[in-house]
């Protein structure tokens, strides 16, 4: 026992002693062993060859960094329209904002860093003369010095604008204060950070005013960005109701600055009416593909629309285009009640909009305000947004889970995937066959739009009513959220952490075992250097009762954990036995076992006892494999499993998330939850004949059972016979096409992440998926934003020891809100999408359709068979039928003793001619009650069943059997596939 609880250090120091007493390999016995040496001689593991994990990717560690706040009090009283009173970009504005963020900045101000104007006026004629032409600049400050008389004159030559005297002097201040944000942010002093400004800027062109817009604060910054502080890659997102035409003209044909859009259009009816609004408006030049339109053709919009637009275009984009920074223009003028909008966004979308952001670029997000008018919405929206910078939960989105995404917006987004679909890898696996014929859509560049248009559409009644409990509920959420950071007497810590390297006693005999100890020392070892103890709750560990093992195991498998260690000792035959179910046993293994089991369940009282709010159990052995009566794959007790049992069982949560990325399916898990809607089993996992764990249970038709219907999301990487490795674009694909909608229209209260490491370039037990750890920083940063950011992660597999520490240690400081290392195309062996994941990701979304509602974005409106045909199969198969114009009168016989008889029929298709004919003249006849002709062998090609019709029967038959009582009879009974 104590030979086994060794620490890899002292491993390592083993190993050593034993390497420098061993002749050397190379013959020189003075010659220092090599790392790589010492790691050969403990794990058995060649990696002489191998590249260092660590050294492919972006590998430095970041803690998180202080949030900037970027406003001036003038803004809140200065520049207003003296000539129109009720105008809506008034001052107010930035007083609420200011009002609204009051207790935020005060709670969080050790996080929080004033950011101030540089005030040097030469500088800033430069940034502004990057974008804009010294006679623009020179007229905004002649217009703010005309008599009054003569200033309501010179704002009628431009679109949507006034001026006062003070106009010049706040617009130059709204650039400086974004400008220098940005600076802070870029050099490293601040994480991220908000300028709260007016006036907006992302109308202004480069010589004209325009839409209460006067200098473009996001385009200068952007510029500025490129050409003084060098960054070759700026992504800028816009998610004001209105079209940010500025910025768009200013970089449409430069391939430096990504520009995306969501904005109101209604087929150029809605303000500013540009053609240039529109999807196909996709950048020129080198430029061509570096500028994102996504037009909302109605009002009324809502979260999951949004959302679906973010998961579908956005991010896969964004992933791709790797950003050195992140600008966003924050118009809250779509925020629920808005009548510049009439868009129905929560203010907590937002929050779920800048929070995938932060994933990027190293963390660097400025956002800039832009435009709002709706003060309540305004100033709550702005709120979200800014906590979410500071790292504060993401509340759940309440409306989701009735409202779908738009047929309109799903649509839209086909339509975007058309034309943006040549310039990037991402959206290579969309389906041809899905997109839209271009022609079809869109307006001729020529077209005049209708003039008649109405921009501002009435609310209806219940608006603000309904805005009222909106901000109710969000008030609620965010005093809850800050209760739980005031408790604790020394500091709130986010993230509770176990660990017991007692769990190392668990141990194999053959060193050559992947299951090892060191797996979880290595992790620890990795944590203490990184010094992210000290920032963790550091939990104790515990054994499970006896009790809490029968939530998710029978007695017979509790009784057996007992003596498992001393039963192989005494019966060689036991020993096989295990041998055949991937097992190894000791004598303290049952101990450990429980340790592991017990241990995650106290990081999960932390969190559901609010005494802190995520949390990772670095724990072994994994649980994930093991079956309600039998341990199985490295696994004795289900770790993960049985903590969803707790939470439902003992704190009464109704709704969990289980996120599997370990590379092997989590079949134990999916068999205990397969049949309860309140736990959603979702797993990606290499698929295939001979990878284990072997079965059919892993595929993605794999749906749920009775009630639990949709709630098991299985997606599987057939790797079998393919060359190309699944790598980190298949995982984000999958994450973006199906884990993050489904997720979200779930909405759970919890989420636990079976996370397995084994999914690593060069694990030992697997060699056709090859991510790199910084990918789970990312995975899990998404997930974070689900549950009010409850989220709890065990250990599963992983037999890389180096990989596996540097996974868990990305993970960690994710949930810490250290900055995710960058993701991008070089950083990752193998990178590129697989030509598997179209099939495996289609094939889940057709599976999944029935249940979730915005999965099939992807999918043909018309989808057969839940994915088991295509279209070009089903064409293939139309080909190959070969009725005679008899069996239309028996089909029309046994259909018309139905309904008392009342049956009418009308022509669809049919093409040869002659057959049509016959057809109806049959049909006619048998309605006339005229004799059928017989029908038997020999009267018809190719008699005889298709070997097809069992599984086409059988499935259909599947697919119903919940609905209708007597079509399982050639089903087997759910007890006989047990
Ligand atoms: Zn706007
Ligand atoms: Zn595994």
């Amino acid at each position: 026992m104590e030979n086994r609880s060794k620490t890899l250090a002292e491993f390592k120091a083993e190993a050593l002693a034993r390497l420098k007493t061993r002749k050397s390999p190379r013959g020189n016995s003075s010659e220092e062993p090599t790392v790589d040496d010492v790691a050969v001689e403990i794990m058995g593991l060649n990696i002489s060859d191998d590249v260092k994990i660590v050294e492919i990717e972006d590998s430095s560690y970041i803690s998180r960094g202080p949030t900037g706040f970027a406003t001036d009090e003038d803004m809140a009283t200065k520049h207003k329209c003296w000539w129109d009173a009720m105008h809506t970009e008034k001052p107010r504005r930035v007083g609420v904002i200011h009002e609204r963020l009051e207790s935020s900045l005060e709670e969080n101000k050790d996080r929080v860093v004033r950011v101030q104007g540089r005030n040097d006026s030469t500088a800033l004629r430069e940034d502004i003369l990057r974008f804009h032409s010294s006679s623009h600049l020179e007229s905004l400050k002649k217009a703010s010095e005309l008599p009054r008389s003569d200033m309501q004159a010179f704002a009628k030559k431009y679109d949507s604008v006034y001026f006062d005297e003070d106009t010049y002097d706040m617009a130059i201040r709204a650039v400086d204060l974004t400008t220098s944000l940005m600076d802070k942010i870029i050099n490293g002093n601040l994480q991220n950070g908000m300028a709260v400004i007016r006036p907006p800027g992302h109308h202004a062109m480069p010589e004209e005013f325009n839409g209460f817009c006067f200098l473009n604060n996001v385009a200068i910054a952007a510029k500025r960005a490129l050409e003084v502080h060098g960054m070759s890659k700026v992504l800028v997102v816009d998610f004001d109701v209105h079209h940010g035409q500025g910025i768009q003209r200013g970089f449409y044909s430069d391939p430096r600055v990504l520009y995306f859009s969501t904005h109101r259009y209604e087929r150029g009816k809605f303000w500013p009416e540009l053609r240039e609004s529109d999807y196909d408006c996709i950048g020129d030049g080198t430029g061509k593909g570096f500028n994102i339109n996504f037009p909302f053709d109605d009002v009324g919009a809502t979260d999951a629309d949004m959302l679906t637009v973010w998961q579908r275009i956005l991010l896969p984009i964004a992933y791709e285009f790797n950003p050195d920074l992140v600008l966003i223009s924050a118009g809250y003028d779509a925020a629920f009640g808005c009548a510049e909008g009439c868009m129905r966004f929560t203010p907590a979308l937002y929050a779920h909009l800048v929070k995938p952001l932060m994933g990027l670029a190293g963390g660097k997000v400025a956002v800039i305000l832009e435009g709002g008018y709706c003060l309540e919405s305004l100033a709550e929206s702005a709120l979200q947004t800014f906590n979410t910078l500071l790292g504060i939960t993401c509340p759940r989105l309440p409306d989701l889970d009735v409202k779908a995404c738009s047929s309109k917006t799903k649509d839209m987004i086909k339509r975007c995937w058309s034309v943006l679909k040549p310039h990037w890898v991402c959206l290579s696996w969309v389906p041809e066959d899905i997109l839209p014929k271009l022609e079809n859509f869109g307006l001729e560049p020529s077209a005049p739009f209708p003039a008649e248009s109405d921009p501002y559409e009435m609310h209806d009644l219940n608006t603000n009513e309904k805005l009222g409990w909106i901000l109710k509920r969000m008030k609620f959420q965010g005093e809850k959220f800050a209760r739980k950071r005031r408790k604790p007497q020394h500091g709130w810590k986010s993230v509770a952490v176990v660990y017991d390297p007692v769990m190392m006693s668990h141990s194999p005999g053959d060193k050559h075992h992947p299951e090892r100890p060191e797996r979880i020392s290595a992790s620890w070892e990795r944590l203490e250097e990184l010094e992210a103890p000290s920032r963790c709750l550091l939990l104790k560990s515990r054994m499970i009762t006896d009790e809490e093992i029968l939530l998710c195991h029978d007695q017979t498998h509790l009784l057996n954990m007992r003596d498992i260690g001393a039963r192989v000792k005494n019966d060689p035959d036991f020993e096989d036995k295990l041998h055949v179910k991937s097992l190894y046993v000791c004598d303290e293994t049952n101990s450990a076992a429980k340790i592991a089991a017990g241990s995650c369940l106290e990081v999960l009282e932390a969190v559901l006892n609010d005494i802190t709010e995520t949390g990772f159990a670095i724990v072994r052995p994994p649980g994930h494999h093991a079956e309600p009566h039998e341990p199985y794959g490295f696994c004795f007790y289900n770790n993960v499993a049985i903590m969803a049992k707790f939470a439902l069982e003992v704190y009464g949560l109704s709704r969990i998330l289980i996120l599997d990325w370990d590379v092997h399916h989590g079949n134990g898990i999916q068999r205990m939850f397969e049949s309860d809607p309140r736990v959603l089993y979702m797993s990606l996992h290499r698929f295939g004949a001979r990878f284990f764990p072997v079965g059919p249970e892993g595929n993605y038709d794999q749906v749920g059972k009775d009630i639990g219907l949709g709630f098991n999301v299985n997606i599987p990487w057939n790797a079998d016979g393919c060359r190309k490795k699944f790598s980190v674009p298949d995982y984000m694909a999958a994450f973006f096409h199906v884990v993050l909608p489904i997720a979200y229209e779930f909405d759970p209260e919890l989420v636990l992440i079976s996370a397995g490491f084994d999914a690593l370039d060069r694990d030992p037990v697997e060699e056709k998926i090859c991510l790199i750890p910084g990918v789970f920083a990312h995975l899990t940063h998404l997930l974070s934003t689900l549950a009010d950011g409850r989220v709890v992660m065990a250990l599963e597999g992983g037999y890389r020891v180096d990989g596996v520490a540097e996974s868990v240690a990305r993970c960690i400081t994710t949930l810490l809100g250290d900055r995710p290392p960058r993701l991008g195309p070089g950083l990752c062996p193998d990178w590129g999408l697989n030509p598997r994941t179209a099939t495996a990701l289609r094939s889940v979304a057709g599976a999944q359709k029935n249940y979730w509602k915005n999965v099939d974005v992807h999918l043909p409106r018309i989808f057969l068979l839940c994915g088991l045909v295509d279209f070009e199969l089903f064409l293939l198969l139309l080909k190959e039928i070969c009725l005679i114009p008899g069996v239309f009168a028996h089909l029309t016989h046994l259909l018309s003793t139905l309904a008392d008889g009342r049956v009418v029929m009308a022509l669809e298709g049919g093409y040869r001619v002659d057959g049509v004919a016959e057809s109806v003249a049959r049909c006619i006849t048998t309605l006339l009650g005229d004799r059928q002709p017989r029908l038997g062998p020999g009267l018809c090609p190719d008699w005889g069943l298709n070997p097809r019709t069992a599984t086409a029967l059988r499935s259909v038959a599947g697919v119903h059997k919940n609905y209708w009582k007597n079509v399982d009879v050639h089903l087997p009974r759910v007890s006989d596939q047990k």
